[in-house]
């Protein structure tokens, strides 16, 4: 989709620290970390959000959640646990209206989330 940042990551118009890719799938460093580490996975197809997933694109999703565990276990915050997050809208606060998960790790983390 034209003008959205991580369309445009995904098909390399703009530069990112990659951590992982594959035909569908590309994670990278967020550029903001919030914990020692700190990925995106991101669906290379425009999705706006969690909510423009459906029952066809089941196979994606799981897809996605392996790319998280064996990022997991590559960064090392497999043992101790990590968080991954789908913030989704306004409430939810995205900020980056291109479906992603965040793969957070490496302290520990409060709940109720913020
Ligand atoms: P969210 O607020 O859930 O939509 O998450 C968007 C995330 O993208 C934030 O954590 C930002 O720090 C991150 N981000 C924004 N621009 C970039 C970029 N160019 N490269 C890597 N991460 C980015
Ligand atoms: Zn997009």
């Amino acid at each position: 989709m034209e003008n959205c940042l991580f369309c445009k990551i995904a098909n390399g118009d703009i530069p990112s620290n990659k951590a992982y890719e594959d035909d569908t799938v590309l994670s990278f460093h967020d550029i903001e970390p919030q914990a020692p580490v700190h990925v995106l996975i991101v669906p290379k197809k425009h999705y706006t959000s969690i909510m423009d997933i459906g029952a066809s694109d089941a196979a994606l999703l799981s897809h996605m959640i392996e790319v998280a565990q064996q990022l997991a276990r590559e960064l090392n915050i497999s043992d101790d646990g990590f968080r991954l997050v789908v913030n989704t809208g306004e409430n939810g606060g995205q900020s980056v209206p291109h479906l992603h998960i965040h793969l957070l790790g490496g302290r520990k983390f409060g709940w109720p989330a913020g």
